[in-house]
């Protein structure tokens, strides 16, 4: 009787616990031009869905095996490292028709790609594009350099009807970044040394205010410090995804 009593309590607490750490792996933005899903792969790699079409970001073979995913509509590579820039996977989601947005540094090993610089708009398939810079002003590797020069990476704006997305890309809290205006969602890079420490993120979030913050790329950071600092923030949402 009490073995069996315990046991129950034991399932009843294995399930309560399954429930609690159950991993969000999408959510739905609604838009003035129909819902907007984001699904969220890990580290830097998202991929989302809007009006039946698939766009990926950064696609990484390590987050996922990319031949099971959707093909691509769009694909958005953010800059030329491993984890951003992983051509197998990449053409694992590509067809025929898909139009590959890169930076320069990319343009190389993706001839058919569209190559976006700093500071460039376009609209593709109906989806409105702006490249922003994307680059550390304070860390750098040993040898004296920016992990991520200016001038080479892209961080994304996406206009999907009335909401904005931003994608950052590897970056530090930059001026532009700062100076964005009505961003619905942003994700923002969160891993020391290579981007920002969680207190570069508030920075930054507090000068542009998403009105929803996904910490990406955070490797060891813990997420729930990002949480912490921005608690008296009540305009901007923090929502923790397994982005790792
Ligand atoms: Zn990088
Ligand atoms: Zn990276």
């Amino acid at each position: 009787m009490k073995i069996a009593f315990v046991l129950m309590v034991m399932m009843t607490l294995g399930v309560l616990t399954a429930t609690a750490q159950e991993v969000v792996k999408r959510d739905v933005i609604k838009t003035s031009a129909g819902d907007l899903e984001l699904v969220f792969i890990g580290h830097s790699s998202l991929m989302m869905t809007f009006r039946g079409k698939i766009i990926h970001f950064d696609p990484y073979g390590k987050m996922a095996d990319y031949k099971k995913l959707p093909k691509a509509d769009l694909i958005f590579i953010t800059h030329d490292h491993n984890d951003h820039f992983d051509l197998a996977a990449l053409q694992a989601i590509q067809k025929k028709e898909t139009t590959v947005i890169l930076p320069p540094i990319c343009s190389e090993k993706v001839p058919e790609g569209w190559i976006m610089e700093n500071g460039e708009s376009l609209t593709v398939q109906g989806v409105e594009v702006q490249a922003l810079p994307a680059f550390n002003m304070v860390h750098k590797r040993e040898s004296g350099q920016a992990y991520h020069p200016k001038g080479i990476g892209n961080g994304y704006v996406l206009t999907f009807g009335d909401k904005r997305i931003y994608v950052a890309g590897d970056t530090e809290n930059i001026a532009d970044m700062k100076a964005l205006k009505g961003i619905d969602c942003a994700f923002l890079p969160m891993s020391v040394p290579s981007t920002m420490t969680p207190e570069m993120v508030a920075d930054a979030a507090k000068a542009f205010k998403p009105k929803i913050l996904y910490p990406y790329h955070y490797n060891e950071t813990d997420p729930k410090r990002l949480t912490e600092l921005l608690k008296n923030t009540p305009v901007i949402e923090v929502r923790i995804r397994q982005l790792r």
